[in-house]
């Protein structure tokens, strides 16, 4: 850590001078990561599936950082789409005026949707979307009607991840995420159990967990009152918080008849699992339901631009449009013309290439090679995922499943060991998953081009 000192002393001063970026850089920045402690490479590069690493190795990214790069890093296509927006107009402010790129994006993001949802809006990171549709519901409940205006509460689930901002910190349930800013967060935000087979299906059928789950539900409405539940949020593959954790048949078709009993609204937060990383373009095509607000980010811009965003569905955009007119929020780089161009391009590459189709055939193959490879190890817990998007548990026992001691740090030495010689794979570290702060896994998340020999190599290395 460290900030340099306004009176930095001659060695440092020396360092600015010769350049020496090493010393200088790595000084100047508050934190590189929140697992400080661990000693991470610094890139010089990335082509396609490879981070190239400043003492010459050559990463084959398994994760695409935090399930972003889904297309792989520097592709032609996008450098040129991004260079000529920067030409055309590098900036305006969205609030008042309007610019292709938005407005092209934002037509596709609705044409996904397959006519369920009629407008997007686009911000710059998975946490201000969240922040947005929680905003966007209670702006919709004081429109739809004033006397719905007690309506401020939200009910979430433990284990899980919506962002880092205040907002959507506190509707995350992960523990260890939350602890140290725990009296600064919210309260009208209430956890109720994920679906989480591993754990948490107890010698019950689908159906008998899916209905104890709702009943769940159902009571936290009653607690906390109907009347003041804006939305019930959920990740429909849940994946920082528990890795890769889908839900079990008939799950998300329960919760919303749980709020749909209550005219609440359903909150799907596809941030990480969404744009296809699944194996459809949107998690909820393989739920049977639709969302009434969801959240997307990492997907969209593939990591060439910051960018995320919110589907609304056409019952609140019509009352917004009967009521006020315009959603009461606004960002200085919300519907970025570099960012939106970036995603455009991305988006479009997506669909060109078939790579939705390709998610699945080596979703589906990564899967099989996963169990064959992984299954019999004594520490690995559990193996789940979808689409590319894959998580893998592990446990001091397979019987007992019992997590390692936190301070083992079991994740983070996965993660740390695959970037040394000879594996060379970036995988992404993941902590929290039986309780919130024990319980390690790692999550494997690809580039949706990857191929057959790609995936082999993955599994074998791993
Ligand atoms: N929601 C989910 C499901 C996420 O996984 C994340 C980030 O990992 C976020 C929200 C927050 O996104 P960002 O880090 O872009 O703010």
């Amino acid at each position: 850590m460290g900030l340099i000192s306004v009176e930095a002393p001659a060695a440092e001063l020396r360092d600015i001078k010769s350049h020496n970026h090493d010393a200088m850089s790595r000084s100047a920045v508050l934190h590189r990561s929140i697992h400080e402690n661990v000693k991470f490479p610094r890139l010089v590069g990335g082509k396609g599936n490879f981070l190239e690493t400043d003492d010459g190795r050559r990463i084959f990214d398994a994760s695409g950082g935090a399930a972003v790069a889904c297309i792989g890093h520097g592709s032609p296509r996008v450098r040129d789409a991004v260079a000529k927006q920067m030409m055309q107009i590098s900036y305006c402010a969205s609030t008042f005026y309007s610019n292709d790129a938005y407005e092209e994006l934002c037509r596709l993001l609705v044409a996904s949707a397959h006519g369920h949802m009629a407008k997007a809006y686009v911000v710059n990171s998975g946490s201000e979307a969240m922040e947005a549709a929680m905003k966007l519901a209670r702006q919709y409940y004081l429109e739809k009607n004033p006397a719905e205006n007690q309506r401020t509460r939200f009910i979430a689930r433990k284990q899980s991840y919506h962002g880092t901002t205040i907002g959507s910190l506190s509707m995350g349930g992960h523990k260890a995420r939350r602890v140290k800013f725990e009296p600064m967060l919210v309260d009208n935000i209430s956890h109720v159990s994920p679906c989480f087979p591993y754990r948490g299906q107890d010698g019950e059928t689908d159906e008998q967990y899916v209905s104890r789950l709702a009943q769940e539900l159902d009571d936290e409405f009653q607690r906390v009152g109907p009347e003041t539940v804006c939305a019930f949020v959920a990740e429909p593959v849940v994946g920082a918080a528990l890795g890769c954790v889908g839900s079990v048949p008939g799950y998300f078709q329960a919760m919303k008849a749980v709020c749909c009993k209550y005219g609440a609204l359903l909150i799907m937060d596809e941030v990480m699992s969404g744009m296809g990383r699944t194996g459809t373009v949107h998690a909820w095509e393989q739920e049977g339901v639709v969302p009434d607000l969801q959240t997307i980010g990492k997907c969209l811009g593939g990591g060439y631009q910051p960018i995320a965003g919110v589907l609304v569905n056409n019952v609140i955009v019509q009352t917004l449009d009967r009521g006020s007119g315009a959603f009461m929020h606004g960002h200085t780089y919300q519907g970025h013309a570099v960012a939106c161009a970036a995603a455009l391009e991305i988006q479009r590459i997506i669909q060109e290439d078939g790579l939705i189709n390709n998610c699945q055939r080596m979703g589906q193959l990564m899967g099989k090679l996963l169990h064959q490879a992984l299954d019999s190890h004594p520490n690995v817990g559990s193996i789940r995922g979808r689409g590319l998007f894959w998580g893998v548990e592990f446990v001091l026992g397979k019987s007992t499943k019992e997590p390692f001691p936190v301070s083992d740090g079991v994740a983070m030495a996965i993660c740390e060991m695959g970037m040394k010689r000879p594996y060379c794979i970036g995988v992404y570290p993941g902590t929290g998953t039986a309780d919130g702060i024990r319980g390690d896994h790692i999550i494997v998340s690809p580039a949706y081009n990857i191929v057959t020999s790609d995936v082999e190599w993955i599994a074998k290395t791993l």
